[in-house]
């Protein structure tokens, strides 16, 4: 279990399943979890931290990130957050929330953020500097398209480039290493990418997490979100014979790494 401290509060990673990462945050009497995947590390790290889950803070429906919602539930009579909009997804949702809306944990409010793309009820948790972001941003990538449209998930990433660059993102699925290599091999090698690669697989060859990332490093080395730079979007999509948009030059990157 890896852990991170922020100003009020703690962060801790546990790898689940194949390649997900489910998260704790603790804070004053307040213990979250964020996307369950599965029971026994979340109840492991409990045991760890001496104490119970209060919430459990589901970003989307999906199974690998919902599935041990009732068994917490019943174990810790936690209170289940989730998209109201979801509520016949989301197993045991107790609380709907929306845009805009702020969960109290202990000390520390938790803002919500809809960003529709990969489903169509995402929503990604902010606290502070901290962004729990599900399966809608991962390193050097984005979340696949199963519900929403192109436009949808560009929004929603632009919606998360505003935030500042020092931002810590929380993902929920180590996919860092592979991304990168599709964007060397298809998108872009520059020279900041190599690096991150370099970075990236020595970290993964010594069994460390490549997340959490910085917001800043996501604006210089993920190619999901490189079209909101003009000088490269203007490029790539003279290259490759698109308008020069920022939402052609998505859509046309996101369908490549669809393909790859
Ligand atoms: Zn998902």
């Amino acid at each position: 279990m890896c852990s991170y401290r922020h100003e009020q509060f703690t962060v801790h990673q546990l790898p689940a399943l194949r390649d997900n990462y489910i998260y704790l945050i603790e804070s004053g009497d307040a213990l979250a979890c964020v996307d369950p995947a599965e029971d026994a590390p979340v109840n492991r790290a409990c045991k760890k931290l001496a104490r119970g889950l209060t919430h459990i803070l589901n970003t989307h429906h999906h199974w690998d990130h919902t599935d041990a919602n009732l068994a917490l539930k019943a174990r810790h009579g936690c209170e289940i957050v989730g998209f109201a909009g979801d509520a016949e997804r989301i197993p045991g949702l107790d609380r709907g929330v929306g845009e805009g809306e702020v969960v109290a944990l202990g000390d520390i409010g938790v803002r919500v953020m809809v960003t529709p793309g990969h489903t169509r009820g995402h929503v990604c948790y902010l606290i502070d500097d901290a962004l729990f972001c599900g399966d809608t941003l991962f390193g050097a990538g984005c979340g696949r398209l199963f519900e929403g449209t192109p436009e949808m998930m560009w929004n929603s990433l632009e919606k998360l480039m505003r935030l500042p660059e020092e931002t810590r993102i929380y993902c929920a699925h180590e996919y860092t290493v592979n991304n990168l290599e599709f964007c060397m091999a298809r998108v872009s090698d520059d020279e900041r990418i190599r690096s991150r690669l370099e970075r990236a697989r020595k970290l993964r060859e010594c069994g460390e997490p490549t997340v959490p990332f910085t917001m800043g490093e996501e604006m210089r080395t993920n190619p999901m979100l490189l079209p909101a730079d003009s000088k490269f979007r203007r490029r790539f999509a003279a290259t490759h014979g698109l308008p020069p948009d920022p939402l052609s030059v998505f859509t046309h990157i996101r369908r490549m790494r669809d393909a790859w």
